[in-house]
């Protein structure tokens, strides 16, 4: 059990959340609520049904439910009110700065939205999160692997004529079968948008799959990366070089990519010196949002100078201008002074 002092040190500890789906903050009575808005039928009519359909036996059976709850999401109205809810949380979370995924393959091409709809609520609603709660940050467009790649391509069309207004590519989605490989000219394409490039990677497809991103797709950050305890080499490389992991332990757990908490390869991975961060990834679905991931391994007997020292770390893997970054870790230290740490 994790007390009270503890959980609530941890929600204020200054920190970056830089693995989040905007899509997978949209908490099932948000979704009721924009169904109803919007006149889409959904299966379940109320939110105890609605809730039943969270325990998932895999990637894809999350997905499953994930991409049917989307399709709720209309109007430039909607992805602002999503932001803010988020960003509401997130300040709540201790979240200073934040580095989000979002998915316009699957809002333009799959539920019919124009681009600039998504982009637009979006940006409103991390423009109004900026000023109330002073959380910085930028939006990632993530590359949905298991679509069609015209898909991809005709989003990166759509978002050229705004690619200032986007901090980088990522790449998600069912991975395995969808390797890095097939994605090279996209991610070309980004890093000539002069977009930061991150990929999911590693997850439930093998270490490989991280190699590949690195090399093949010049991926600055690994999100997830918890199939490089396969490969040996590998691990050395990425702590030797400090490429971050982006690392979400309660997603592991729900999706089954660790069975129990204490399996969590993350002490090992700092053990062995790997710049590790701690993140929620979807937490409307995986129980729990940022402080809840870090709450989660104080349980496995994780100290809270460890703790303190992943937020450090999510400091120093964001894409930040520098000056905000100094400005982060004298927030920490405060925090730092305060809890006698
Ligand atoms: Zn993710």
């Amino acid at each position: 059990m994790v007390d009270e002092y503890t959980r609530q040190a941890l929600a204020s500890m200054p920190k970056c959340e830089l693995h989040l789906h905007i899509e997978g903050t949209l908490e099932p009575q948000l979704a009721l609520t924009l169904a109803e808005r919007n006149g889409v039928a959904l299966p379940w009519t109320n939110i105890d049904e609605l809730k039943a359909q969270y325990e998932f036996e895999d990637l894809q059976s999350f997905l499953n439910l994930y991409y049917a709850l989307m399709k709720t999401l209309k109007t430039e109205e909607d992805f602002k009110d999503l932001m803010l809810a988020y960003l509401t949380r997130a300040n709540a979370n201790g979240v200073r700065h934040a580095e989000i995924f979002f998915d316009p393959q699957v809002h333009v091409c799959t539920n019919g939205l124009g681009f600039n709809t998504v982009l637009d609520g979006l940006l409103e609603g991390m423009a109004i999160g900026r000023e109330r709660f002073g959380i910085t940050g930028g939006l990632i467009l993530s590359i949905v692997r298991d679509m069609d790649i015209d898909s991809a391509n005709m989003i990166l069309d759509l978002a050229q004529p705004r690619k200032a207004e986007i901090l980088g590519i990522g790449l998600d989605s069912a991975e395995v079968g969808h390797p890095p490989a097939r994605f090279v000219d996209q991610f070309a394409r980004a890093r000539r948008f002069g977009w930061h490039c991150v990929a999911h990677a590693g997850e439930e497809g093998p270490a490989a799959y991280i190699r590949d991103a690195l090399d093949l797709l010049h991926a600055e950050r690994i999100d997830h990366g918890i199939h490089i305890q396969d490969d040996t080499e590998l691990l050395e490389r990425v702590a030797r070089d400090g490429v971050p992991l982006t690392c979400c332990p309660l997603s592991n757990l729900r999706l089954q990519v660790v069975h129990d908490m204490r399996e969590h390869p993350i002490p090992r991975f700092l053990d062995e010196g790997v710049m590790c961060t701690i993140n929620s990834d979807d937490p409307a679905y995986f129980g729990g949002y940022v402080a809840a991931n870090y709450t989660a391994l104080v349980s496995i007997g994780m100290s809270m100078e460890t703790l303190a020292a992943l937020a450090g770390n999510s400091i120093d893997a964001s894409f930040a201008p520098e000056a905000r970054k100094t400005q982060l870790h004298a927030e920490l230290a405060t925090w730092r002074t305060r809890h006698g740490l």
